[in-house]
């Protein structure tokens, strides 16, 4: 990979294509379904199983931010899509959310569902929001805001950087974006496949793919792979397919270090899962939320043992998960990784 990194400096300028619009296109086109038909997907649990990762994260950190600072919290939701995150930014009781997306109708759904919940909610205690469709990629979305001076305690950007690591251009400006604005001590956090996993899932197949019956990975072209541009389909239940672009963990966090930003915690889906499980709280969460339940699995799936290669995660726990979350689901959810990176203070930059 880092042969490859002058090679890229060099031509991600120079790159004429450019998926920024269809992404948008894909996401704008994205029906937002009710409970009942997403429970009849194959990647239910799935879907579940990621947002409860995302609701711990997001708790640990605004618990965190709070015994550091008390006081009003700010927040910048990158990549916000249909604001299927708006709960828990209730739930967290932050003060003010920056929510921001290049697909204008994600962004407009995700103010009408913040605009719902305000009707809903009895209290004047929620948070203030307001809503900017960007392409984070490649403008400042300081200009945008209503106030351009804003700065936040955090930033949360899933499921989203991996979408920039097409040129390091456009990568730059993503996370500049997400950090440039936090404040010393303040917190970005986010969740992304990790190239590490992706590009070792067996040896790649004669046309460089691999999968199963919820998810199918497919390589532009083979090994070695670009730090910028190395590009891969992902479908799940051949739903998202659009292009994503693999991210090199540690030249993130070579990037990120010369935002300012420190690593905090990184740690793949599976370890997140064993480490977070121990803690009953989190666990009735997962519980409630429908990713953890008794067996048999709700649609008659079997629990399966698995041979151990998608993690560490102990047999005995991987198989009260696989109780609901099948083993092609989480074959697919273990792609992907958590990080936690702070702000430095000025002085220890
Ligand atoms: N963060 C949301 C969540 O966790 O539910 C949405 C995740 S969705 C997989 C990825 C989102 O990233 C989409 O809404 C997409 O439009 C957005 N996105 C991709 N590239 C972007 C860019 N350059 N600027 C802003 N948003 C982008």
């Amino acid at each position: 990979l880092k042969g490859k990194h002058e090679e890229d400096k060099e031509t991600s300028s120079k790159k004429s294509c450019d998926h920024s619009s269809e992404v948008a296109q894909h996401y704008n086109r994205l029906q937002e379904v009710g409970l009942e038909v997403r429970s009849q997907s194959r990647i239910f649990y799935m879907r579940n199983f990621n947002n409860w990762v995302k609701s711990v994260l997001i708790g640990e950190i605004l618990d965190q931010l709070r015994k550091s600072k008390p006081g009003p919290v700010r927040v910048l939701d990158l990549g916000c899509g249909k604001g299927g995150d708006l709960l828990k930014w209730r739930r967290g009781n932050i003060s003010h959310l920056v929510c921001t997306d290049i697909a204008e109708v994600s962004v407009e759904q995700c103010r009408s569902r913040y605009e719902d919940m305000k009707r809903k909610s009895h209290s004047s205690d929620l948070f203030t929001a307001e809503f900017i469709t960007a392409d984070a990629a490649k403008e400042s979305l300081w200009p945008r805001l209503e106030d351009p001076a804003l700065t936040f305690d955090l930033c949360s950007c899933q499921f989203v950087v991996h979408y920039s690591f097409e040129t390091q251009a456009k990568a730059e400006t993503m996370l500049r974006n997400a950090c440039e604005r936090i404040r010393p001590g303040g917190y970005f956090i986010g969740t992304t496949p990790d190239a590490y996993e992706l590009a070792k899932r067996g040896s790649l197949s004669e046309d460089l793919s691999y999968g199963n019956e919820v998810f199918k990975v497919r390589f532009k072209s083979g090994p070695p792979f670009s730090l910028f541009g190395a590009e891969y389909h992902f479908s799940l239940e051949g739903v998202v397919d659009v292009p994503e672009f693999m991210v090199y963990f540690p030249l993130m966090c070579r990037m990120l270090e010369k935002l300012g930003m420190r690593l905090i915690m990184k740690s793949r889906f599976s370890e997140f899962f064993e480490e977070k499980l121990k803690d009953e709280r989190h666990r009735s969460l997962l519980q409630k939320m429908g990713a953890l339940e008794a067996f048999p699995a709700a649609d008659g799936r079997q629990a399966t043992t698995s041979d151990g290669e998608y993690g560490h995660v102990t047999t005995e726990s991987r198989d009260r998960t696989l109780g609901t979350l099948s083993r092609s689901e989480w074959e697919a959810a273990s792609i992907y990784l958590v990080y936690v990176f702070q702000k430095m203070e000025p002085a220890s930059l």
